[in-house]
Parts: structure tokens; sequence; C-alpha cells
């Protein structure tokens, strides 16, 4: 029975203990001020008042951040997702052809010749492992950031969440989240969870607007209603 819970807005994480070796830097500190922002937007009480009755679980928001690209917090299902990545490079240091790198890539996304270590970015998961694995520094983590996904949801129609952005900061992320947010307090409509709002405006129009305000830094962005109502 789902009465009787509050539709709290709620972030998860993954690597409870702090000891998982996939892990690409830890995100307690930005789940922390993801709930912080959502309690300053007071989306919890826009959620209970769109309650079609009181304590409807499924109408919760779920976000969830995950540490790196396995997502064992399963940020794919969830309203507001985000999976931190790390892109390899190369750097200028020799290789000494140990294959260590190919060994470490469960994508088959390297290989080697005469020159050195070559990445396929098209099969590249963004994981780290092969940076780790390198034992001469020849592959250095690029570029490290957050993928934000948005509209996942599990329940009677389910769909996984969008890539909504590549690779942007932990304050993209906190941007990213308040556009979200605000667009569900402001469009949201009495029964209506954000997947529904999602459905309704179109998964494109969000996507868009996150990646503007984004783009432009402005945490006072809104999203235009063309695409709904
Ligand atoms: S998502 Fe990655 S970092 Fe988080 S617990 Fe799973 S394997 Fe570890
Ligand atoms: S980051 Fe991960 S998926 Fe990408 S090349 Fe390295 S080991 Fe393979
Ligand atoms: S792990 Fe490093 S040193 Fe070994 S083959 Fe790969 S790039 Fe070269």
């Amino acid at each position: 029975m789902e009465q009787g819970r509050k539709p709290a807005p709620f972030v998860s994480g993954c690597n409870e203990s702090g000891t998982c070796q996939n892990s690409l830097g830890g995100a307690r500190g930005l789940i922390a001020r993801m709930e912080d922002l959502l309690e300053e937007e007071g989306l919890a009480g826009r959620i209970a008042e769109l309650l079609p009755q009181p304590g409807l679980a499924r109408h919760a928001f779920r976000a969830a951040v995950a540490e790196c690209p396995n997502a064992c917090s399963q940020p794919q299902i969830k309203d507001f997702g985000v999976i931190q990545e790390s892109l390899p490079g190369k750097s200028g240091a020799e290789c000494t052809k140990c294959g260590l790198c190919v060994k470490a890539c469960r994508e088959k996304g390297i290989i080697l010749d005469g020159t050195g270590p070559s990445i396929n970015f098209e099969l590249c998961a963004r994981c780290g492992a092969c940076v780790r694995a390198c034992p001469t520094g020849t592959l250095r983590p690029e570029k490290k950031g957050f993928s934000i996904l948005v509209g996942g949801r599990l329940g009677r129609h389910p769909r996984l969440a969008v890539r909504a952005l590549e690779m942007t900061d932990e304050e993209g992320v906190l941007l990213a989240l308040r556009t979200a947010a605000r667009a569900y307090i402001r469009e949201g409509r009495p029964g209506e969870r954000f997947g529904d709002l999602a459905d309704r405006l179109g998964i494109g129009p969000i996507k868009e607007e996150i990646a503007a305000a984004v783009k432009t830094r402005d945490f006072n962005f809104q999203l235009n209603k063309s695409g709904g109502k």
C-alpha cells in the first residue's frame, strides 16, 4: 500500500562504504547540495499539492547519483540521474606496451600498436579503468565530469531516462536539477509526476532548457511553455 509515506524529494547515491575502487571521486558532498537545493526550491510541498490523494509514495521526485558508469544507484530509472564519468586521454609518457589497459577495458575500447594505445571513443564508457591500470601514466584522465539523465521511471509505464547533458561540473548538475525542479513546480498538473510532465512537454524541450541553463550558468532560468498546454 502506498499511502502513509511522505512523497519527499529524495537523492540516493552509491558506494555507501566509500571503499568502491571504481569510484571516480565520491559524491556525498554533491548529494547533500542536491538535497539542499530541492528543499530550497520547495519541491516536496509542490508535490504534496499536486497529489491526487495524500501520501502516494510513487509521486516522490527521485534522483540518484552514481560515482561511475556502472550506475549501481540506477540513475536510468530516476526522474533525475547523475553519472560520474572520466574520459581517458594520452600524456607524453612512454608506453611500455604492457597491455594492462587493454585487459582493464571491458568495452574492448583500446587497441595497442607500435606507437602505444589507441582509444575508440565510440566504445568508451568513460569508466577510467584503463587510467587506473596504466603503470606509466601514459593514459591519464582527459576530462572528468557528470552526465545528466532525465525522465526515467518504473511503475505501470516504465521508461529509461534520456541523456540531457554530457560531462558537466558540479555547478552544472545543480543548475540542471534546479531547472528540472522549477519546471515541475511551475508546470506540474494534479496527479502528474515528473516523468508524466516530461511526456506532456516532451523530453526534447526539457533537455534543451537544461542545456541552455547550464551553458548560460543562469540560476533563474525558466522552462518556456511552448512545448505544452
Ligand atoms: S556505481 Fe560505480 S562507484 Fe558506485 S558502487 Fe557501483 S561500481 Fe562503485
Ligand atoms: S575509460 Fe573505461 S571504457 Fe573507456 S577506454 Fe578506458 S577502460 Fe575502456
Ligand atoms: S597500460 Fe599504459 S603502459 Fe601499459 S600498454 Fe597501456 S598505455 Fe601502455
